[in-house]
């Protein structure tokens, strides 16, 4: 199974921290800003939910046409499948917001070093730093040959 993409590039509310020198890492600062990067992406995926659901009720019109209909169920289980994933991804920012909580946000489960702000405002539920994913994708690569 691929690795679940999950990536703030639709977010449009977002501004890049700016580290001060000597800065210490992952600090309340730090801290509250991807807590903020997370429940705005949190939102936004709920937005995106809801105007699911309410599309799918105003579209949800009787077709006479049995083919018009096919199309139309093709479209929801294309919907289904959408709202499915992104439910999925509203789950993993929770945890990840737990993770801040705990103060275990930000480091790599494998080898424990910092995965790094820039990484994670671009990928905020990391939870690989960047050498032990790309060893975890090549580990994936050869297990499926
Ligand atoms: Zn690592």
């Amino acid at each position: 199974m691929p690795a679940q993409q999950s990536t703030t590039e639709n977010l449009k509310t977002f501004v890049p921290y700016v580290e001060k020198k000597g800065e210490e890492y992952m600090n309340d600062k730090q801290k509250e800003h991807f807590r903020q990067i997370l429940l705005n992406w949190k939102a936004e995926l709920m937005e995106e939910v809801d105007r699911t659901v309410s599309h799918m009720k105003d579209e949800a019109a009787n077709f006479p046409d049995p083919a018009d209909r096919a199309t139309q169920e093709e479209e929801f289980s294309l919907e289904l499948r959408t709202r499915d994933r992104e439910r999925k991804l509203i789950k993993k920012i929770d945890s990840t917001i737990n993770l801040i909580d705990e103060d275990d946000y930000g480091y790599c489960n494998t080898c424990g070093v910092d995965i790094g702000i820039k990484r994670l405002e671009a990928r905020p539920t990391a939870t690989l730093c960047i050498d032990c994913k790309t060893l975890d994708e090549i580990k994936e690569r050869q297990e499926r040959g």
